[in-house]
């Protein structure tokens, strides 16, 4: 099962993904938390990305794909993953594809999962993170719609693309995703 969820920062991608990793036994993928432990590790990746995370700014697209690349290539992703907050760029989309090439592996389903923009302000506020104060969280959501939005379009060219609403309890948005994998897998 290869999936991506896809949806701007605080829809819930991550809490989704962690049920499916549980469901599925398939790995969740999440390059912003690769990026953070790289941070708290003080690594020299870490601090270049540090401070482009602190502003809302993605980090360069090469940095992300080889971090991908070694990832998905683990021998826990043979049977699938779940990418959570990548691709992020039609570059990192373009990237995936070749790799998937590269790599031997099969197309995704691309979920996305979509919530207003107020109701993410206001759960991201919540959430406390260091990247999460609330000029930080419009800026992302900024570089959400201007960057990664245009992402659904490559994706609705080529694979299937589901959207889903995610402004609801999270085991109604976790039922609807089974529901779209399921679907697919039979
Ligand atoms: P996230 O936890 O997915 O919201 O990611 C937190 C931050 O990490 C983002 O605001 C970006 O600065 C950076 N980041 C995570 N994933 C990517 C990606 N695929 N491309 C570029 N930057 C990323």
């Amino acid at each position: 099962m290869h999936v991506i969820l896809f949806g701007a920062p605080g829809v819930g991608k991550g809490t989704q993904a962690q049920l499916l990793q549980k469901e599925f036994d398939i790995p969740q993928i999440s390059t912003g938390d690769m990026l953070r432990k790289a941070v708290a590790e003080g690594t020299q990746m870490g601090r270049k990305a540090k401070e482009l995370m602190d502003r809302g700014e993605l980090v360069a697209d090469d940095i992300i794909l080889a971090i991908i690349e070694e990832r998905i290539t683990r021998e826990d992703c043979r049977n699938g993953f779940i990418l959570d907050g990548f691709p992020r760029t039609i570059p990192q989309a373009e990237g995936l594809t070749r790799l998937l090439a590269k790599h031997n592996m099969p197309d995704f389903t691309l979920i996305e999962i979509s919530v207003p923009d107020e109701v993410i302000v206001g759960r991201l506020l919540n959430r406390g993170r260091t990247d999460d104060s609330e000029e930080t969280i419009r800026h992302r959501l900024e570089v959400y719609n201007r960057q990664t939005a245009p992402v659904k379009d490559y994706y609705k060219k080529r694979n299937s693309f589901v959207s889903l609403d995610g402004n609801r309890p999270i085991e109604e948005v976790y039922k609807d995703i089974k529901a779209v994998l399921t679907s697919q897998v039979a």
